[in-house]
C-alpha cells in the first residue's frame, strides 16, 4: 500500500495460487462470508494462468515505469501447492517480472505446513512470509481450527520457531492477528511479542452494517477498548515491535501516509488474481455480498490498467471524495478514512461510515491524546526519524535534518572555541566578523559550518587531540573561517588570518602559498571573488574563481556530475583525521582523473541505488584522496568528527560507488549518534562479527550492520543483473549483516531507539533473496 510514483498504477498483486485451506477457521472471510465464489473456482492456479498473470504484472510495471511491485502468494493456503509447484511458481514470477522491475515477493500462510524444505525454498526466492496467529493457545484455537475441531496453535508455533532460526529470520515478515474481544488483549499481545515478529497486524473481524460484528451487550466500543489496552501496553513498553495499526495512526496524525487500506486516505493500489485468472478486488469485500470483489475481467482479457479503472476500485482510490457525507465531515477523517471499504457496506451500498465507526473514533482520539514518548532524539527531530534513516532506499529529508543538526553542533563548537580566545587576541576579530556575517548572510556561515573539516578542527582545538597535518591550526583559525564565509557572502572583511608552514588555508575556498611567512599571519582583505594578502613586504592578489593552480594559489577543486558537486578536498589541513593517511595536493592530471572517476561512480550509484544517490546529494560534502597503501587495495574511511567527508584511495568507478555508499552510512551513523542514544552504555559487551577477526563493541557492530546492509543492497542489485561474482559478494555481506543483527539483538545492548533502527534494517532485508 505504498503510494506509487504513478497514481493510476497498481503496485501490489495478490495471487490466489491455491484456493482451498487445510484449516477451517470459522472467522475466515474467504469461505465463511457472503461471497461464495470460491466454490466455482479451480483449486489451483494453472501454469497458464500464472504465466498470464505474471505477464500482466510485468506489462503494468513497464507501462508505468514502476521501480518495484509486490506480489503476495495467498489462498486458501498457498503452502498446499507443495514444494515442487511452489518452486515453479516462484521461479516463473521471477523470470517474467524481475527483468522489468524489482519484484518483492511475499506470502501469507497459516504456517501449518511450513517445513525446513519450504523455508529453504522461500529463502532462495526471497519470499517474505507472514503468518496468521490470533494470540495465545486459547485465543488462537478459539477460531483457528482444523475440520476435526483440533486447534492449530502447536503447528503454528513450530512454524514460527523455524522462521526465527538465523537462516530464515530474514524471510519472517510478521504476524497477522484477527481481534476477538473475548480474548484478553494483554495476553494476546504478549504471546504475539514472544514470537519475535518484525511486525504485527491487528485485523478487525470483517463485518458490515447488514452483518455487524459481535459485541458484548453493554459495550458499544469493545473493539476500541481492546485495542486501547494493547496500545497503552505497547506504548509503555517503548514500542518494541512495529504494530501497523498504531504506526499508521501515528503517521497520519503527523500528516504522513497510513500505509494500509484499513485507515487513512492513501489510494488503494492492490488487485487480486484468482486461481482461474479473474481479476478481483481485495478479499475483504467478500464480506459485503456475493460477487462484491468481482470485476468481470481476467488476466487473459484485460490489462491491470483496466482493473485500476473499475468503478468500485476507482472509488476506493478516490480518497475523501469516495466517502460518505458523515465521514467527510468527521474531525478524524484524515486518520480514519472511513475505515476499511468493506466495513462501510449496508443496505446495498457503501455510503456509510465504517461499522466500526465508534471504535475507530475512540481509538484515534485516545492515540492522539496519548502519543508515545518519542524515541529519545535531540534537536526536535520527528519520531519516525529512525525509520526514515533505516530505510534502504534512502531518505533525503532525514539526511537534511542530520545536516541541520550537524550545522547546529558546529556553530556551538565555534562559539566554544571563541569563548577560549583571549580578549582582543588573534582570532577575536574573526569571531566578531563571523557573528556579524551570521546575522547578515547566515547561509554563508552555514555553508562553512557544513564543511566536514571545520568540525574536525574545532574538536581538535577544544580537546587538543592533535588531528590534522603538520599545519595544525589553533583558535585563530576562526579568522580563516570568517574570511571564507565572507567570500561566499560577497562581503568585504579585513582580518588577520594564520599562516602555518607557509600556507594560509580558507576552508572550502583554497590555499594561498606564502612560504616567506612560514608560521605567522597575513592580513586578508576579501573582495568579490578576490583576495588580497599582505605579510610584511609580501603582497599577494588572488582571483578565487580561477579554475586551476596558480603560482601562489591552490583553489579547492570540485568533483561534479550533472546533479551533484562535492569538494575534492586535498588542501584542508584538518582532512587528515581519518584512520588512513591523507594524500598530498594532487596535480592537475591527478585531479582530472579523480573528477572522471567520480562522475562515472556517481552514474553507477544513480543507476543501482538511486535512493542512496539522493542521500549522498543531500549530505556528502567532500571527498579526500588517501595515500595509496602498499597493498594497493581500495580503501576508504570516515571520521567521527567529520560528517559528510569520505576519504578514499584512487580506484575504479564501480568500487568508488560502493565505497562512497558504504562510508556515507558510517557518516550518517556518526551523525545519528550525535543526537540519539542508540547503544546502552550500561551494558558494555564485545560481539564477534563476520567482517573482523576481533570481537567488537556494540557501537562498532551497529556501524557495521548499517554500512554492510547498504553494501549488500548494492551487490544484490548487481547479482540481479548477473554481474560476475556479485552473488557471492552479496551473500557475504548479507550474511555478515544478518548474523550481526541477531547477535546484537541477543546481546540486549541497544536502547529502544537502537533496537528500532536494527529492527527496521532487518525488516528491509527480509524480502531479499538468499
Ligand atoms: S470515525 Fe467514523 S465517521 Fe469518522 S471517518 Fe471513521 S468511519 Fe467515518
Amino acid at each position: 500500500m505504498a503510494p506509487g510514483p504513478a497514481r493510476a498504477a497498481l503496485t501490489e498483486f495478490v495471487l490466489k495460487v491455491h484456493a482451498r485451506c487445510d484449516l477451517a477457521c470459522d472467522h475466515c472471510y474467504v469461505y465463511e462470508h457472503a461471497d461464495q465464489s470460491w466454490r466455482r473456482r479451480p483449486v489451483r492456479m494453472t501454469p497458464e494462468v500464472l504465466r498470464a498473470a505474471a505477464g500482466r504484472i510485468a506489462e503494468h510495471a513497464a507501462a508505468h515505469d514502476l521501480p518495484d511491485v509486490t506480489v503476495i502468494l495467498h489462498g486458501g493456503e498457498p503452502l498446499l501447492l507443495g514444494a515442487e509447484r511452489l518452486g515453479e511458481v516462484l521461479a516463473d514470477l521471477r523470470r517474467v517480472i524481475d527483468p522489468v522491475t524489482r519484484l518483492r515477493l511475499g506470502m501469507q500462510t497459516n504456517g501449518v505446513l511450513l517445513s525446513e524444505r519450504l523455508c529453504d525454498l522461500l529463502a532462495e526466492h526471497g519470499v517474505a512470509v507472514g503468518v496468521s496467529l490470533d494470540g495465545d493457545r486459547a485465543a488462537n484455537d478459539r477460531h483457528r481450527r482444523f475440520r476435526s475441531g483440533a486447534g492449530s496453535y502447536d503447528q503454528v508455533l513450530r512454524a514460527l520457531a523455524l522462521l526465527r532460526r538465523p537462516a530464515y529470520r530474514r524471510i519472517y515478515s510478521g504476524l497477522l492477528c484477527t481481534v476477538d474481544v473475548r480474548n484478553d488483549p494483554i495476553a494476546v499481545y504478549e504471546s504475539l511479542l514472544a514470537q519475535e515478529p518484525p511486525r504485527i497486524d491487528f485485523l478487525l473481524p470483517h463485518a458490515t452494517w447488514d452483518d455487524p460484528p459481535w459485541r458484548p451487550a453493554s459495550d458499544g466500543t469493545a473493539y476500541a477498548d481492546w485495542l486501547r489496552a494493547v496500545y497503552d501496553r505497547w506504548r509503555a513498553d517503548g514500542r518494541p515491535v512495529s504494530v501497523r495499526l498504531f504506526d499508521s495512526l501515528l503517521s497520519t496524525a503527523a500528516g504522513g501516509p497510513s500505509g494500509t487500506e484499513w485507515l487513512g486516505l492513501d489510494p488503494v493500489d492492490l488487485a487480486v488474481i484468482e486461481t482461474d485468472g479473474e481479476w478481483e478486488q481485495a478479499d475483504s469485500l467478500k464480506t459485503a455480498y456475493d460477487g462484491a470483489p468481482a470485476t468481470g475481467m481476467t488476466v487473459f482479457s484485460h490489462p491491470a490498467d483496466d482493473v485500476a479503472a473499475d468503478p468500485l476500485l476507482a472509488r476506493r482510490r478516490s480518497g475523501r471524495a469516495g466517502l460518505s457525507d458523515e465521514c467527510r465531515r468527521c474531525p478524524v477523517v484524515d486518520q480514519c478514512g472511513g475505515g476499511l471499504f468493506a466495513h462501510r457496506y449496508g443496505a446495498g451500498h457503501f455510503d456509510h461510515p465504517s461499522v466500526y465507526c465508534a471504535d475507530l473514533k475512540e481509538l484515534i482520539v485516545h492515540v492522539n491524546e496519548n502519543p508515545p514518548a518519542p524515541v529519545r532524539l535531540d534537536a526536535g527531530l520527528p519520531d519516525d526519524f529512525i525509520d526514515r534513516l533505516a530505510a534502504p532506499t534512502g531518505d533525503r529529508v532525514a539526511i537534511g535534518r542530520l545536516v541541520e543538526a550537524q550545522i547546529a553542533i558546529v556553530r556551538a563548537l565555534l562559539a566554544e572555541v571563541a569563548d577560549r580566545l583571549p580578549a582582543g587576541g588573534a582570532g577575536a576579530d574573526g569571531w566578531a566578523a563571523l557573528t556579524a556575517l551570521d546575522r547578515s548572510a547566515p547561509e554563508s556561515v552555514a555553508r562553512i559550518a557544513a564543511h566536514p573539516y571545520v568540525r574536525a578542527w574545532a574538536v581538535d582545538c577544544l580537546t587538543g587531540t592533535g588531528t590534522g597535518t603538520g599545519a595544525r591550526q589553533g583558535p585563530d583559525y576562526l579568522s580563516a573561517i570568517a574570511a571564507a564565509a565572507a567570500l561566499h557572502a560577497g562581503t568585504p572583511v579585513r582580518l588577520d588570518v594564520p599562516v602555518r608552514s607557509g600556507r594560509l588555508h580558507l576552508p572550502t575556498v583554497g590555499t594561498v602559498l606564502m612560504p616567506e611567512v612560514g608560521d605567522g599571519a597575513a592580513r586578508v582583505e576579501t573582495g568579490p571573488g578576490s583576495l588580497r594578502l599582505t605579510a610584511g613586504d609580501v603582497t599577494v592578489a588572488i582571483h578565487t574563481g580561477e579554475p586551476g593552480d596558480a603560482p601562489r594559489w591552490w583553489p579547492t577543486r570540485m568533483l561534479a556530475a550533472p546533479d551533484v558537486s562535492v569538494l575534492l578536498e586535498d588542501g584542508d589541513p584538518h582532512r587528515d583525521c581519518h584512520r588512513l593517511p591523507a594524500g598530498d595536493r594532487l596535480d592537475d592530471t591527478g585531479a582530472a582523473r579523480w573528477a572522471e572517476t567520480f562522475a562515472s561512480a556517481w552514474q553507477v550509484i544513480r543507476d543501482e541505488v538511486p535512493g542512496h544517490a539522493e542521500e549522498l546529494r543531500a549530505g556528502l560534502r567532500a571527498v579526500v584522496p588517501l595515500r595509496r597503501s602498499g597493498a594497493g587495495v581500495s580503501e576508504a574511511s570516515t571520521a567521527r568528527q567529520a560528517f559528510g567527508g569520505v576519504a578514499a584511495t584512487e580506484t575504479d568507478a564501480g568500487s568508488l560507488a560502493v565505497l562512497l555508499v558504504h562510508e556515507f552510512q558510517h557518516s550518517k551513523m556518526n551523525a545519528l549518534l550525535d543526537i540519539c542514544d542508540l547503544v546502552d552504555g550500561t551494558r558494555p559487551i564485545d560481539i564477534t562479527v563476520g567482517w573482523r577477526p576481533d570481537p567488537r563493541p556494540a557501537e562498532a557492530v551497529l556501524h557495521g550492520i548499517y554500512a554492510h546492509a547498504a553494501v549488500a543492497d548494492i551487490w544484490r542489485i548487481r547479482a540481479d543483473r548477473q554481474v560476475d561474482g556479485a552473488q557471492a559478494v552479496y551473500r557475504r555481506y548479507r550474511d555478515w549483516t544478518a548474523e550481526a543483527i541477531g547477535a546484537l539483538q541477543r546481546a540486549d545492548a541497544l536502547t529502544p531507539a537502537g533496537s528500532r533502527l536494527v529492527r527496521q534494517v532487518s525488516r528491509s532485508m527480509s524480502g531479499w533473496p538468499s
